[in-house]
């Protein structure tokens, strides 16, 4: 139940209980607001649309953010309201009747974590094995900056059949690199503790940041592997898998996959998406023909993060739930992105987060078909969940965002599902 104003503008989609056959596009796309702004023009170069700090606002100036946020919260609520179970696809691949003889995806679990997080990694790895893996054995690879202590190998170990890697991160990929300026970072440091963004002064969380945008795919463990699920400790798994997500992502040609799409603490990316335009002005042809770019430009629910970010809308896919494919990020677009991004320095002037880096990366050179969200599986990391209407569902309320109502404008799903899925994608469940 979300907290709603009574005013409402009088074409908003109320009907919660739509007939089985309505067309789900239909019930979720209202004609008065469908973007109609093309980003590129037929040449391929960027409009000036692209380059505007409000494209969406403008047009719409008879709607409140406030009529727009609650238009928004039930596309959610309605679409989160069908019921669900898994892909309606003809290729899931089923538990095996013998795990030794399973010819697995080319996958691994990854979960980067402190010695001290123990309990927390444990809880997580347990519910994702009694949900998932225990039918599967997927390894699973540990990432630290320090030496993982014995006590934390050994109790590690024993909560799963898998093998597990223990992987201490070379100083190299994840240390503050020389460049740095700290007197900028300093300053930057400063402005962020006075506008209140969480980890501000805390270098590990940069370096965390920095690592999980550019180079956890390049250690050499994990250059064995193309794809990966991301495990962080003391998240919540709420659902069933009863199909291999690692082959559902390789058969069905999927690249990157997420259950939670939020917006981002704007002054942390300050000038990320100005960077990202000059690196885009100078590598057109990177950006995809089918690009998420409404996704990232949308300024009609938190306008105020495009005024702060000069355009971008700080929407992200969740980074602490990723089932993706390395080989994205190990392409020269992206590769020479994350370089370009990291020569910047944003990661420690500001503090660029890996989420919006993963997801400026994909909705500029992927295929936004290519894109999952695996609405069939229960999330949580606080404060946010997935929380499908499945009945297997257990642990979460049906269809919520969060457990705090004043944090439904946070929620960035209702502009992914208007604006970026595909018919298929929308009854693919
Ligand atoms: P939040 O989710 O953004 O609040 O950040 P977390 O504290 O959950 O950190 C994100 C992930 O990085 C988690 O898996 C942490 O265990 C991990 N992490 C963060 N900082 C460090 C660090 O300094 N060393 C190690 N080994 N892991 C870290
Ligand atoms: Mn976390």
């Amino acid at each position: 139940t979300y907290n709603r104003t009574s005013s409402y503008p009088p074409n908003i989609i109320t009907n919660l209980d739509q007939p089985k056959n309505t067309s789900i596009s239909k019930i979720i796309h209202n004609p008065e607001l469908d973007l109609k702004l093309d980003y590129i023009d037929s040449d391929g170069q960027l409009n000036e649309l692209f380059f505007r700090r409000f494209r969406h606002h403008n047009e719409y100036p008879q709607y409140s953010t406030k009529d727009i946020l609650n238009q928004n919260l039930d596309v959610y609520e309605t679409y989160l309201n069908n019921e669900i179970l898994e892909p309606k696809v003809s290729n899931l691949v089923r538990p095996p009747d013998e795990i030794d003889q399973y010819e697995r995806a080319n996958a691994t679990f990854i979960s980067l974590v402190r010695n001290s997080e123990l309990q927390g990694i444990i809880s997580a790895m347990k519910e994702v094995e009694k949900k998932f893996n225990k039918n599967f054995n997927y390894p699973w690879t540990f990432l630290n900056d320090r030496e993982f202590t014995k006590k934390f190998i050994e109790k590690v170990q024993k909560n799963t059949n898998a093998e597990c890697h223990f992987i201490r991160i070379p100083s190299h990929l994840w240390d503050k690199p020389f460049n740095i300026d700290s007197n900028r970072e300093k300053e930057g440091i400063k402005y962020l503790i006075n506008e209140n963004i969480q980890y501000a002064n805390k270098i590990s969380y940069h370096n965390m940041c920095r690592f999980y945008s550019g180079n956890f795919y390049n250690i050499d463990h994990l250059k064995n592997f193309k794809y990966y699920w991301r495990i962080e400790p003391s998240t919540s798994y709420f659902t069933k898998i009863n199909y291999d997500v690692f082959k559902f992502m390789e058969l069905n040609k999927k690249t990157y996959g997420f259950t939670i799409s939020l917006y981002d603490s704007p002054q942390s990316v300050h000038t990320l998406w100005n960077a990202t335009i000059n690196f885009l002005k100078q590598n057109l042809h990177y950006i995809n023909k089918n690009p998420a770019l409404d996704w990232l430009l949308y300024d009609l629910q938190n306008p105020h993060h495009n005024a702060i970010t000069s355009g971008y809308s700080t929407c992200h896919f969740w980074s602490n739930f990723e089932i993706a494919d390395m080989d994205f990020f190990r392409s020269k677009p992206y590769t020479e992105y994350f370089n370009y991004l990291d020569n910047e320095g944003g990661f420690y002037y500001e503090r660029w987060g890996d989420a919006p880096v993963h997801s400026l990366g994909l909705a500029l050179f992927e295929d936004k078909s290519k894109i999952h969200w695996f609405r069939d599986i229960g999330y949580k990391h606080f404060p946010y969940f997935n929380c499908p209407n499945n009945p297997d569902c257990e642990g979460c309320e049906k269809g919520s965002f969060s457990e705090y109502a004043n944090l439904n404008d946070q929620n960035c799903l209702p502009t992914w599902i208007k604006y970026e899925m595909t018919d298929e994608q929308l009854n693919l469940y």
